[in-house]
C-alpha cells in the first residue's frame, strides 16, 4: 500500500515484523541514526500497513457487518491482554486501576479462565476505589458539618448532585471500551482512505452487506475528518444508498421469518431466512455476542 518510495528520503527501512501473527507493518528509521541504533528516538510504523490487512481481511469475510468482525476481535485481543500481558505493562495497570472495566467486559473477563490474574487486577482496582471514596467521604462530612447540617435543604441538592456525578466518574470508565473505540476510530479512518484510493476495496466495499447502524454512525462521523469534502459526500451518499438496499435485504427476511410460523406457509422454502432474528439484531444494534474465539 505504501511503498518505501513514496516515503520522505530521510528515513531508511528498519524492519519488516508481523505484530500479533496478522498486522505486519514496516518499521522506518530516520536515516542518519541508522549507525545508532541505541539513539533510535524516531521510528515510524506506518499505521496504512498497521491497519490496512485487518480491514481487508474483515471485508473478506462473508457477515453483515465487517467493522463489528474487527470490533469482535479486537475485543477478544484485548481482553486477553489484559489479563495476560498487561500483567507486566504497568502503564496499562495504572489505566486499569483508575478507570476499571464496564459491566459488560468486567462479565467476559470473569468468564474467563486466570482468577488469578482478575484478582490482582481487582485489588489493586479496588485500592484506586477506596481512594476516591475517601475524598468523596471527607467532602459528605464538609456537608453534614455545615451550618443546618445535610438536611437542612439549601445546598444539599446541589451538593449530593454532584457528589452522584462524581461517584458517575469512580465506575463509568472501562479502560477496554478506550482501547477499542481508539483503535475503531483508526479502522474506520483507514476504511475510508482505501475506499478513496485502492480501486479493489471500494468494490468489496460495495460488493459487502453493508454494516450495522452503530458502525454506520462510526463512518459518517469520520468520514468528514478522513476525507475531503467531495470525497465525503461521496461516499456518504454511496453508503446511504447501500444501507438501504441491505435493510431491505434483511426486512426481507425477518419478515418470512415470521410467515414461516404461519402453518399454511409450512412448505415455504427458508431461503436465507433462517438465522434472520440474530442477523437482523446485529443489523440494528451491532454484535451482541462475541463468538469470535469460537469461528
Ligand atoms: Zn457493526
Ligand atoms: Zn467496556
Amino acid at each position: 500500500m505504501c511503498s518505501f518510495s513514496k516515503f520522505p528520503q530521510k528515513y531508511v527501512i528498519l524492519g519488516q515484523f508481523f505484530i500479533k501473527h496478522t498486522i505486519y507493518c514496516t518499521v522506518y528509521l530516520e536515516r542518519k541514526q541508522c549507525e545508532w541504533y541505541n539513539d533510535i528516538h524516531e521510528v515510524i510504523i506506518l499505521k496504512e500497513q498497521i491497519y490496512t490487512i485487518p480491514v481487508n481481511e474483515a471485508y473478506d469475510t462473508d457477515c453483515e457487518c465487517p467493522l463489528c468482525f474487527l470490533e469482535k476481535k479486537l475485543e477478544r485481543e484485548t481482553l486477553d491482554y489484559t489479563l495476560g500481558a498487561a500483567m507486566m505493562e504497568p502503564d496499562f495497570r495504572e489505566n486499569s486501576n483508575k478507570e476499571g472495566f464496564c459491566n459488560k467486559h468486567f462479565s467476559m473477563l470473569f468468564d474467563m479462565q486466570s482468577k488469578l490474574a482478575l484478582s490482582l487486577v481487582l485489588d489493586t482496582h479496588l485500592e484506586e476505589i477506596r481512594k476516591k471514596l475517601d475524598a468523596l467521604s471527607k467532602s459528605s462530612k464538609a456537608l453534614k458539618s455545615a451550618k443546618g447540617g445535610l438536611f437542612k435543604k439549601t445546598g444539599a441538592a446541589e451538593f449530593t448532585a454532584s457528589l452522584s456525578s462524581q461517584l458517575d466518574n469512580i465506575s463509568d470508565g472501562c479502560v477496554v471500551c478506550s482501547k477499542i473505540n481508539h483503535t475503531m476510530e483508526r479502522y474506520a479512518d483507514v476504511l475510508l482512505y482505501m475506499w478513496a484510493n485502492d480501486e479493489k476495496f471500494k468494490e468489496k466495499f460495495d460488493k459487502s452487506k453493508g454494516l450495522c447502524l452503530k458502525h454506520m454512525k462510526l463512518l459518517t462521523d469520520t468520514a468528514p475528518k478522513s476525507l475531503k469534502d467531495a470525497q465525503a459526500a461521496q461516499f456518504l451518499s454511496s453508503m446511504f444508498d447501500k444501507q438501504k438496499a441491505e435493510l431491505t435485504r434483511i426486512q426481507e427476511d425477518i419478515h418470512k421469518f415470521t410467515l414461516k410460523f404461519d402453518y399454511r406457509n409450512k412448505d415455504m422454502e427458508w431461503g436465507t431466512a433462517q438465522d434472520a432474528p440474530i442477523r437482523t439484531l446485529e443489523k440494528i444494534s451491532g454484535f451482541i455476542k462475541n463468538d469470535f474465539d469460537q469461528k
